[in-house]
C-alpha cells in the first residue's frame, strides 16, 4: 500500500525494499533479553535510537534512498504505536522508555519543570 501510495511506477522494487527494511530489527539481537515484549525498541536499539532517527530523514531527501528511508521510517511509526499501545498497559513500561527518558531531557532543555 505504501509503495503504491509513495512510488506507483516503481511499487514493486519499492515493495521489496521496504520488505527489506524490516531487517532493522536485527539490532535486537544486541539487546538482553534480545526479545522483551514490555520494551520499547524505539530509542533502545541502535538502528531504533534517536540518532539514527534523523539520518532516515536525511535519506529521504535523496532520491536514490527514498525508498529504504520511506520503509524504516515507516517501521519506526509502528514501533512507536506498539510502544504508546504498551504504554497505556503498563506505566512502569513508559517511565522506563528512552522515549520518556528524552521527553523529560526536551522538557529541561525548554526550561519546563519535570512533573514527575
Ligand atoms: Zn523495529
Amino acid at each position: 500500500m505504501l509503495a503504491l501510495v509513495f512510488f506507483p511506477l516503481l511499487w514493486q522494487t519499492a515493495y521489496l525494499i521496504m520488505l527489506a527494511t524490516m531487517l532493522m530489527d536485527l539490532d535486537h539481537l544486541l539487546a538482553k533479553p534480545i526479545f522483551d515484549p514490555l520494551r520499547c525498541s524505539v530509542g533502545y536499539h541502535p538502528l531504533h535510537s534517536f540518532y539514527a532517527i534523523p539520518v532516515y530523514g536525511l535519506l529521504l531527501l535523496l532520491p536514490a534512498t527514498q525508498m529504504v528511508a520511506v520503509g524504516l521510517l515507516f517501521h519506526l511509526l509502528t514501533d512507536t504505536v506498539d510502544c504508546l499501545w504498551n504504554f497505556s498497559h503498563c506505566r512502569e513500561c513508559y517511565l522506563s522508555s528512552r522515549i520518556y527518558a528524552l521527553r523529560n531531557r526536551v522538557r529541561q532543555l525548554l526550561g519546563r519543570v519535570k512533573v514527575e
